[in-house]
């Protein structure tokens, strides 16, 4: 690739990081343009009164692909952090008293799965071993393997793998329903969905996979957090003579036929091609030219949007016992909390929610004697979050961690702040106020979701959680390098 072809990367999430590695390491000159102050996307950091935050993900998961994202630039991330396998992987709590810790072994899970239903011991047993399988066939079929259009499906590989693929389009509630019975088995299988921005009911069989991830794979920590991950992917880009502006928002992008013009804040940038890690809904809609447009704006209504979420950070005095590292919050039935997220938006009363706590890990992210923690409750995009609104759920959101967990915060918090939708419209540009983009339903997966190169403006190509093969940190890594290797064959 001549030395001379350029690109503007918009936004620095990980698909963006990604993209520009793989970009600037086939030899093109590479500028990222970030609206925020920081890199890193909806992976940004909160740091207040010695307390350090990762404000979005905080579940490192898939450790294979992260060293097959550091190993193409012939790295390994042991360079730039050290990583904790957790144990447990998490704790739950029902709010009817009971909890249980999920662990990596095996015998443990088993027995404690045997515990709530005879047999269900074997049935875990089948159930990760074909996990694993689908793993397998997945990430090689289809998350390593893009394929856009509808011809990429029909080759030997995908054929073979076509058995596994039919059988899995059914629901996930249907699916976890063939092994268990007990509705808290079905939950524990089912949680990972949430990484997803999908329910049991509307999210395919195939994610099962999840919990090869989760139980199989294990839950790590890197040291300092989600952060140093960004870091690192920063630090490879410059190697390879990425530039990164921030406080840089993308105004426009305007195709001039020999090029782009980027217009932006910090200046306006001219380029061969241009990549967008922005929210995809935001790019067509607000940075193109109407006729530069794939889909008009009845596409974009009609979405599913994965939730948004309710987020508490806080800084309180003293340790958090019993709460883990992560701890998921559960009501025994939540079908209700999935149906106002999904069918009839509002606030959920009797929320499920998610609790991480680095600070049980990580010295160095609170002061002493202190902890650092946030609560994550999902909730539908779009919700009205005023201010009245906000601090009626946050005092419930708290009065249920204390019934629930038996750890009051109420009376020891040195640090506060809230975000939610109205943040991740603002900070992120998100549609709705999604956190995580499209969720993963039938047909928003694969190739039915938007693809890496318009249709409407060639040279234009977009990256991250909206794109293949999907939302949380690992597929955007993926997503980064699809992206990459569409422009540069198109470029070759
Ligand atoms: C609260 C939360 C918890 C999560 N937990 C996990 C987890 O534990 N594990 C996991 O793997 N994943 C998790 N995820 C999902 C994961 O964080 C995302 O899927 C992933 O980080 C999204 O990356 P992306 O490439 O789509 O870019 P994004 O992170 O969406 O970044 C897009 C960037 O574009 C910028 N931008 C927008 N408009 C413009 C513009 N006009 N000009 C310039 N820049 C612009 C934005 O500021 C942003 O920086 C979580 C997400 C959230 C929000």
């Amino acid at each position: 690739m001549s030395e001379s072809r350029s690109v503007v990367v918009v936004g620095s999430g990980f698909g963006g990081l990604s993209s520009a590695c793989y970009l600037a390491d086939a030899g093109l000159d590479v500028t990222v343009l970030e609206k925020n102050d920081g890199l890193g996307g909806r992976a940004s950091v909160l740091e207040a009164d010695g307390f350090k935050f990762d404000m979005g993900p905080s579940w490192y998961l898939m450790p294979d692909v992260f060293e097959r994202f550091f190993g193409h630039f012939g790295r390994d991330p042991s360079e730039f952090y050290d990583l904790e396998r957790l144990d447990p992987h998490y704790r739950i709590f029902w709010k009817d008293g009971d909890s249980v810790d999920i662990t990596g072994d095996r015998g443990e899970m088993r027995t404690l799965f045997e515990s709530y239903e005879s047999g269900a011991g074997d049935a875990l047993d089948s159930y990760l071993d074909t996990s694993e399988e689908h793993y397998d066939v997945a990430t090689e079929q289809f998350i390593y393997t893009d394929r856009p259009r509808l011809r990429d499906w029909v080759d030997l590989d995908v054929m073979r793998a076509a058995p596994i693929g039919l059988q899995l389009l059914g629901t996930m509630d249907d699916y976890v329903s063939k092994y268990f019975e007990h509705p808290k088995l079905k939950q524990i299988m089912q949680y990972t969905l949430v990484f997803l921005g999908g329910a049991p009911h509307n999210t395919p069989a195939i994610y099962n996979m999840m919990s090869h991830v989760d139980f199989n794979l294990g839950v790590y920590y890197p040291e300092n957090g989600l952060a140093s991950v960004v870091d690192a992917c920063v630090e490879v880009g410059k190697d390879l003579g990425v530039e990164y502006v921030t406080d840089a928002e993308v105004a426009e992008i305007v195709n001039r036929r020999e090029g782009f013009t980027v217009e932006s804040v910090a200046g306006d940038f001219d380029a061969d091609f241009v990549v967008s890690n922005a929210d995809y809904a935001h790019t067509e809609q607000e940075l193109l030219a109407e006729h530069e447009r794939q889909y008009d704006e009845g596409y974009w209504e009609d979405r599913t949007y994965a939730p948004s979420a309710f987020l508490i950070y806080l800084g309180v005095e003293g340790d958090v016992e019993p709460l883990e590292h992560h701890t998921l919050v559960l009501p025994t039935d939540w079908d209700g909390h999935f149906e106002q997220i999904f069918d009839d938006p509002g606030w959920p009363e009797d929320p499920a929610y998610y609790l991480c706590v680095p600070s049980k890990t990580d010295d160095d992210v609170a002061p002493e004697d202190h902890s650092n923690l946030f609560a994550l409750v999902p909730v539908a995009s779009g919700l009205d979050d005023t201010e009245e609104v906000r601090t009626w759920y946050r005092d419930l959101v708290l009065e249920d961690i204390a019934e629930n967990t038996g750890v009051d915060l109420r009376d020891r918090i040195v640090f506060e702040e809230t975000f939610s939708v109205s943040e991740f419209a603002e900070r992120y540009n998100s549609a709705n106020g999604t956190a995580l983009g499209l969720a993963h339903t039938l047909r928003q997966t694969a190739l039915f979701r938007p693809p890496h190169r318009s249709s409407a403006c060639p040279g234009l190509y977009f990256t991250g959680s909206y794109t293949t093969p999907g939302i949380g940190v690992p597929m955007c890594l993926v997503s980064g390098e699809h992206t990459a290797s569409t422009l540069l064959d198109d470029a070759a």
